[in-house]
């Protein structure tokens, strides 16, 4: 925090040590819990997700640029999933090297082949920032946008309340009124919601599709919750579930368990091992040929890809989606930082050369999700240098590492020890939109995750216990 009332703060360890104790209680009683890796699908023991101390300065003007800008794009996912042919031309390079993208775009062909049954959409995504200073002025560059399994709405739709009492107790009340209020939650789930009664089957169940050990279930229990209030059902089923008890009828209705399936809400099958046996790989098809709303579908998943955001940065590109809307490009253009090709050719020979020169100055990052897949400094180097000359170099993007400015914070995660560190934050709004056809009845930004780790890790997800969910202190 900017003033010296905070730095005060921050070194007197007693009070540190007492407000970190505070902290972890009023997560508890918030609900801001994770299991307990060796018991991920048992809430009988649980913990308290990792979490800051403190909450994190970030200017107005930044977060309303990220509120702002959000819902552009949406509509730009939701256009990328409409075009088959830019998907096509686009992730050409890509699939014919990396098999998992080449898995899922052959699920899209299949889609495409059969016809698009159903002409309801639903996005619930996350663009995640970094921001650094440029011209003078700090602006949002772009990590990348998460169109599938988006994460963190549940949780941090509570996290305020943590920072805004741990404020108070600190007798920073003037700061704890600062402290942005969060509700993504509430936003997925009316999305989801709109989806559902479009649909139009009272009888119907939302799917959440989930992975075998279920760690995080109590964030997604939060939008489960916000649906039974709704009066509306779900269920929560593995690839495994879909692939034994799961059928399609002559309508192309999908059927789980007997159940119908009005909306596939996807939190699992965004990594390669998701698929362990191609019955599962069978049940993502069914589900994506079904009448089901998908959430993503297949074209919106391959729109999410880190090959389509650095197309997306080369000029001209925009233009496509936001024909005379000069001012929505720029304003989606100015949160890019440089993304390069490593595609075949002059272009990708240059940016390789780049990499190889200044690997300190980039990321390099494979057609993956779900972090710690990416590569920095010297190892830039040794995987370049053994794929440089062929096309398995075309399975990675070029990206400029954004130099985010730190800020010193405490991280709170179960087991650790309490140390200040200096900090460095990512911030992400959550997207929602549901389309009927071609018009979009919804289209909003409901909330944001910030995240906040020590900045000698490369790598940031809470997950994994490298970052803390944190809360946006406006300045
Ligand atoms: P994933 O799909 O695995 O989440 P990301 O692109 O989000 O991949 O990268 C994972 C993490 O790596 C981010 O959360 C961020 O901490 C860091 N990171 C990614 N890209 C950059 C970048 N261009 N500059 C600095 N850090 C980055
Ligand atoms: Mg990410």
């Amino acid at each position: 925090m900017a003033d010296g009332v905070q730095n005060e703060l921050l070194m007197s360890t007693t009070l540190i040590d007492e407000l970190a104790e505070v902290a972890k209680d009023s997560a508890f009683t918030h609900g801001i819990l994770m299991r307990l890796g060796k018991s991920p699908n048992s809430s009988e023991e649980v913990t308290y997700a990792p979490i800051t101390l403190f909450p994190t300065p970030v200017p107005r003007a930044l977060f309303l640029q990220g509120i702002a800008v959000q819902t552009h794009y949406n509509t730009l996912m939701n256009k990328i999933s409409q075009d088959p042919d830019f998907l096509e031309e686009v992730l050409a390079s890509t699939i014919s090297v990396d098999d998992f993208t080449a898995r899922l775009f052959e699920i899209h062909r299949q889609v495409l082949k059969k016809g698009r049954l159903q002409s309801i959409g639903l996005g619930l995504n996350r663009s995640d920032y970094m921001w650094e200073q440029e011209n003078g002025h700090a602006s949002l560059k772009q990590i990348e946008i998460n169109t599938f399994a988006a994460s963190f709405g549940g949780l941090a739709s509570r996290t305020p309340n943590v920072h805004r009492h741990i404020l108070q107790v600190a007798g920073q009340l003037e700061d704890s009124q600062r402290i942005i209020d969060n509700k993504p939650a509430l936003g997925q789930a009316k999305a989801v919601a709109k989806a559902w009664e479009l649909y139009g089957s009272k009888g119907a169940v939302v799917m959440f599709v989930v992975a075998d050990k279920q760690f995080n279930i109590l964030d997604q229990r939060v939008i489960e919750n916000e649906l039974w209030k709704g009066n509306i059902a779900t269920i929560r089923k593995r690839f495994e579930d879909v692939s034994e008890s799961g059928c399609l009828d002559g309508d192309k209705r999908l059927f789980v368990d007997h159940q119908e399936v009005a909306v596939v809400y996807f939190r699992h099958g965004e990594m390669p091992h998701h698929y362990k046996s191609e019955k599962a790989w069978d049940a993502r098809l069914m589900m994506e040929c079904s009448l089901a709303v998908k959430c993503p579908d297949i074209s919106t998943h391959l729109a999410g890809t880190k090959k389509v955001q650095q197309v997306l940065s080369q000029p001209g590109v925009l233009e496509r989606f936001f024909p005379d809307q000069p001012q929505v490009v720029e304003q989606v253009r100015a949160t890019f930082t440089g993304l390069y090709s490593l595609d075949m050719g002059a272009e990708g020979d240059k940016a390789v050369a780049m990499a190889l020169a200044t690997p300190d100055r980039f990321v390099l990052k494979p057609e993956r999700e779900g972090g710690g897949n990416n590569i920095y400094g010297q190892e830039i180097c040794e995987v370049l240098g053994k794929v440089k000359n062929s096309a398995a170099r075309m399975a990675y993007i070029l990206m400029d590492k954004i130099q985010p400015e730190s800020t010193p914070n405490y991280l709170l995660r179960m087991g650790k020890p309490l140390k200040m560190s200096n900090c460095v934050s990512e911030l992400g709004f959550f997207g929602t939109y549901v389309r009927h056809g071609k018009v979009m009845l919804i289209n909003d930004c409901v909330g944001y995750l910030m995240r906040t780790k020590s900045s000698g890790n490369s790598e940031g997800s809470v997950d994994s216990g490298m970052a803390g969910l944190d809360s946006v202190l406006l300045f």
